[in-house]
């Protein structure tokens, strides 16, 4: 993947990549082959695409393996397309028949061709940022003093006075950094370190003092400024809302940095057989405008999906107000909360190792509001939920919706679902909410969180089993650059290994076998975005947005599927990316 060498920051999470996702060799893919999911889950799946076009088709793919994801999991040979539509799939006799004198022949020689693939989970305007962040990651660091090291050669080479900024992903102890252990090597320059995961980071003593945090400054709402036993700042913030107030003071961020990272970030994802995604972090007018800007200059090769997040109850006015983009390759898909943070600030109805276990990020009346006047406007809702609490309250902000202003189907969203009782999964199912579900944390966070939570509570960490045999809808995403791995093959290979870094699974019996990873990938993504008629599966009537891999992902070791690549990316039928 070429594309991802163009800077120093991404050769190093290539590199990460490397050291970390590679390391098994001889593990299948798939801890035990376990039975497939109930008739309920077929019936999510059951679709009416648009009628078909006649005539000879545009484009013929033949001599392949298809694995069409439709309703029974057809495996065909050939697909016409027709427009921007699939017209038919079958065998190479039947595709064969509807060739036309001007019908363009790609032989796919055997290879596979599933759906395009689906992210909907994605933060594409943080890719440039992250580059303007300098990577503090495995195997380079994996200590305080390997931080220091590294931090203290930033300095040396960085004019007195000017900004680092970093992000790390292990720390020994995984205790961000304090002030004091960022001053000993950095006292003249101010410092932000973030968790790549993004809902904590680190200050030093002179970013405090230029962000004007003292120990007199207040914890905002669902948010942790931490202090120390003298009350000063430890230099530690939590949650998105304590965060901002050191963000504030950060230099500006360039003049079309977001433009640039949605132009970037979409040739990164069509190389994997990426064709659709959801954007689920767009924050400020901003970026939504950049968004608008890349549209309007024809440079959405894409699908997208954009997703306002809203940080504080102020939000509610800009979103009630915003301008619903309704477009093939650009649409606002609705909107985007967060009720609790990363691991250490999971909101769970049991006590936990990390920092903070009983405070979920928005006061519980105002979050119910907000719901309430979101789900009014008609369009969706996600929420980033974590712990078991998080996931109570969120479904029961939903459900008040619902019930003061019923519509059919609203869809609403749990992005991550970290940890769900089983009384929740029941409710999840009864109010038609989406799972999209993030498998990469396991092999990022699983060892720290079997440290910081309880075995009884492990045992209840994204329990993707009992999801697909309770019928719900279930979808896989990436949430990069919030974990380090941006492709769908590696989402997949997550959630089909469970494997941590360590290399321990964590819930053997939750592992996707390869088909339902697939379908999660694709048809679960395509539902999740309302998209199921459109997209997700091959089948007449369905936007040709295709795939073509390099080699036969469906009985790949974990190594193999997370290396997988892919030869060719259509989307309606156009090409977005060729080897
Ligand atoms: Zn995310």
């Amino acid at each position: 993947m070429p594309a991802q060498t163009n800077s120093s920051g991404r050769i190093t999470r290539r590199e990460f990549l490397i050291a970390t996702g590679l390391t098994i060799t001889s593990l299948a893919v798939g801890c035990k082959r376990f039975q497939s999911s109930t008739g309920e889950q077929e019936k999510l799946y059951q679709v009416t695409p648009s009628p078909v076009p006649a005539n000879n088709p545009d484009l013929i793919l033949r001599n392949g393996k298809v694995l069409t994801v439709d309703h029974n999991d057809t495996t065909a040979q050939a697909v016409a397309v027709k427009g921007d539509l699939i017209q038919d799939v079958g065998s190479n006799e039947v595709i064969d028949a509807l060739k036309g004198d001007a019908t363009q022949i790609i032989d796919l020689n055997g290879r596979v061709l599933t759906p395009g693939l689906i992210d909907p989970h994605f933060h594409l305007g943080f890719l440039i940022l992250l580059d303007l962040m300098t990577p503090f990651l495995p195997p380079e660091v994996t200590t305080l003093a390997q931080l220091q090291k590294k931090l203290a050669g930033l300095v040396a080479q960085t004019p007195k006075g000017d900004w680092i900024q970093g992000y790390y992903l292990i720390l020994e102890a995984n205790r961000p950094p304090s002030k004091e252990e960022m001053d000993k090597v950095s006292p003249d320059h101010p410092v932000w370190m973030m968790h790549q995961a993004g809902h904590m980071g680190s200050a030093n003593s002179l970013a405090l003092k230029l962000a004007g945090i003292t120990k007199d400054t207040q914890d905002p709402m669902g948010g942790i400024i931490e202090r120390g036993s003298n009350g000063e700042p430890t230099g530690r913030f939590y949650n998105h809302r304590a965060m901002n107030i050191l963000r504030d003071a950060l230099p500006p961020r360039p003049e079309g940095a977001f433009y640039q990272s949605i132009i970037d970030g979409q040739k990164l994802m069509a190389a994997s057989g990426i064709t659709s995604f959801h954007d689920v972090y767009v924050y400020g007018e901003d970026t939504i405008q950049a968004y608008r800007d890349v549209g309007t200059d024809g440079k959405m090769i894409l699908r997208g999906a954009i997703y306002p997040v809203l940080e504080n109850p102020q939000d509610l006015d800009i979103a009630l107000n915003m301008q619903h983009v309704q477009g093939p390759f650009l649409r606002l898909g609705g909107f985007k909360l967060q009720i609790d943070g990363q691991g250490p600030t999971f909101y769970t109805h049991e006590p936990h190792e990390g920092i903070s276990w009983d405070m979920p990020a928005w006061d519980p009346k105002i979050y119910k509001e907000i719901m309430r006047s979101l789900h009014d406007t008609g369009l969706q809702v996600c929420v980033h939920c974590g712990g078991d609490a998080a996931v109570d309250l969120t479904l029961d902000a939903f459900e008040e919706a619902m019930q003061a202003n019923p519509r059919p189907d609203p869809r609403h969203r749990i992005e991550h679902c970290g940890f769900s009782t089983p009384e929740a999964i029941k409710r999840i199912k009864d109010l038609g909410v989406v799972i999209s579900d993030t498998p990469s944390f396991i092999r990022m966070s699983g060892d720290y969180w079997s440290e910081i939570f309880s075995k009884k509570m492990m045992q209840r960490c994204l329990v993707a089993r009992e999801w697909l045999d309770a019928g719900i809808p279930l979808a896989i995403n990436s949430d990069y650059p919030t974990t380090p791995w941006y492709t769908p093959q590696f989402s997949m290979a997550s959630a089909m290994s469970r494997m941590t870094l360590s290399n321990k699974v964590i819930g053997p019996e939750h592992c996707l076998t390869f088909q339902e990873a697939l379908r999660a990938q694709t048809m679960g993504a395509a539902y999740a975005g309302f998209d199921e008629n459109s997209k997700g599966s091959i089948e007449p009537g369905k936007l040709a947005d295709l795939a073509v891999w390099a080699e036969d992902p469906s009985s790949m070791s974990f190594k193999e599927l997370v290396e997988a690549k892919v030869d060719l990316t259509l989307v309606g039928g156009n090409i977005v990316y060729q080897v």
